[in-house]
């Protein structure tokens, strides 16, 4: 039986034992990292709308103190982390309001995190910097609402283990895996599947070849057509590492086998996911592109309540599109599929390196095609390891950075 099965979809879930219900006691606490984010702002525009379900206990930010100040004032949450030790400097105790902790550093999130005052935690920190307080959340048995898919892709297979053992539940806010756990919720749903087939927009993209992609500009990079979302994820989508990341993410959060996932270009980017089952009946769930609706779901698992999403517009709805993915101009989704197969340091590795990628790529200092050449070279040069431990994710994640630093100042020495 999958962990996931175990953690997120068992039958004493959906029994009501589940902590999640609207329940006589209030408000359901969370505490949410990355609340400077895009999903940090969807999340806490959705707990604004549902005062009688959802209250903020805590939230965090890198460095954006300007907007961490003004959410501490709209949510009155309890704390405010800031990790940047140095950004730090701009946010103080006086600026918070009256009863509002500020605390400072990665450390002392971790340890805000795990303690007391809230249920859940919607982890929101983009890249593998959001480890730390999924680690610690899980550790100490708190739900997690998990949008960081970076931290599933380096280490899906413990921290799954993780949640099983502490009895925490993960709940999906990625909008693909938000549908399919929306879709599997029927109890033994998931042992009936045939296919998971993840959809995606294309990025920008879209229709091009190849070789049209070679001088394509950050800016060009990040006019994501259907998404607002920050920078990092905004080039994934273009290189379409976003979704050889969700296939990973999906391997883990479903324990489905790799020849059991596929991905589908769906310019509209209305339906997120379909499930195949045994029988050949085929669901999909879908909504408008709002983030707000998987978020909302997640926090509201297993109701369903009136939200603050996008409609779809029925009177407009004429088509919805598919096409195949150019599996040549984005050879990111083939390697994303290998390392969910490898499976053990592999995704840590395709992580760690993508992350160093898409920097560079963001500073001008590597170019478009360059940023999946990268990866697919620091993958095929790095010593597997199939049953790591946290720590051996940990040097596989430094040794793939030093990696993709070295093999970026070789293009650029080549180049000159
Ligand atoms: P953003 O770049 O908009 O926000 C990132 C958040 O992480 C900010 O709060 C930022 O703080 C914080 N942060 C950045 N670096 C660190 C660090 N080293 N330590 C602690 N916190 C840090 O990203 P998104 O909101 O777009 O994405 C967040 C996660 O959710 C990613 O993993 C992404 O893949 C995933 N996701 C996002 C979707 C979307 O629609 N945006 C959809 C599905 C998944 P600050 O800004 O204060 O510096
Ligand atoms: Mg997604």
């Amino acid at each position: 039986m999958s962990g996931f099965l175990a953690v997120g979809l068992s039958n004493s879930n959906l029994m009501g034992q589940s902590n999640h219900s609207a329940s006589a006691s209030g408000p359901k606490r969370i505490a949410i990292v990355g609340s400077t984010g895009t999903i940090g702002v969807n999340c806490l525009d959705v707990a604004a709308h549902l005062p009688e379900r959802l209250q903020v206990a805590g939230i965090s930010g890198h460095s954006n103190t300007r907007l961490l100040k003004e959410q501490a004032e709209k949510h009155r949450p309890d704390w405010v982390a800031v990790t940047d030790v140095v950004a730090a400097a701009g946010l103080k105790q006086g600026d918070l309001p009256s009863g509002c902790e500020l605390v400072v550093g990665q450390d002392a999130l971790a340890r805000k995190v795990a303690g007391p005052g809230h249920e859940l935690v919607v982890s929101a920190i983009v890249g593998a910097a959001g480890l730390d307080s999924t680690w610690a959340a899980l550790e100490a048995g708190k739900d997690v609402a998990v949008a960081n898919k970076e931290t599933l892709v380096l280490a899906g297979a413990l921290v799954l283990d993780l949640a099983k053992r502490r009895n925490a539940k993960l709940l999906p806010v990625d909008s693909e895996h938000s549908a399919l756990f929306q879709l599997l919720q029927e109890p033994g749903a998931l042992g009936r599947v045939e296919k998971l087939v993840l959809t995606g927009s294309g990025g920008p993209f879209r229709g091009r070849k190849r070789c049209e992609l070679a001088e394509v500009t950050v800016e060009q990079a990040l006019a994501h057509p259907t998404w607002r979302m920050g920078k990092k994820i905004t080039i994934d989508s273009a290189t379409l590492m976003n979704k050889a990341l969700e296939l990973i993410e999906a391997r883990w959060l479903f324990d489905m086998p790799v020849n059991r996932l596929d991905a589908i270009i769906h310019p509209e980017s209305v339906i997120h996911s379909f499930v195949e089952f045994v029988d050949g009946s085929v669901v999909a769930q879908a909504s408008p592109p709002d983030m707000r609706l998987p978020i909302q779901y997640a926090l509201t698992w297993p109701d369903r309540v009136w939200g603050p999403t996008r409609r779809l517009d029925w009177r407009a709805l004429s088509k919805w599109t598919f096409e195949q993915p150019d599996r040549e101009a984005f050879p990111a989704l083939d390697l994303g599929l290998a390392v969910a197969q490898a499976g053990g340091t592999a995704g840590a590795v395709l992580n760690a390196a993508n992350e160093v990628a898409v920097e560079r790529f963001l500073a001008g200092s590597l170019k478009f095609l360059d940023i999946t050449q990268l990866v697919v070279e620091v993958v095929g040069a790095h010593t597997h390891d199939a049953s790591p431990a946290l720590n051996d994710l940990r040097r596989a994640d430094g040794w793939a950075r030093k990696e993709a630093v070295l093999w970026q100042n070789n293009q650029t020495t080549m180049a000159n």
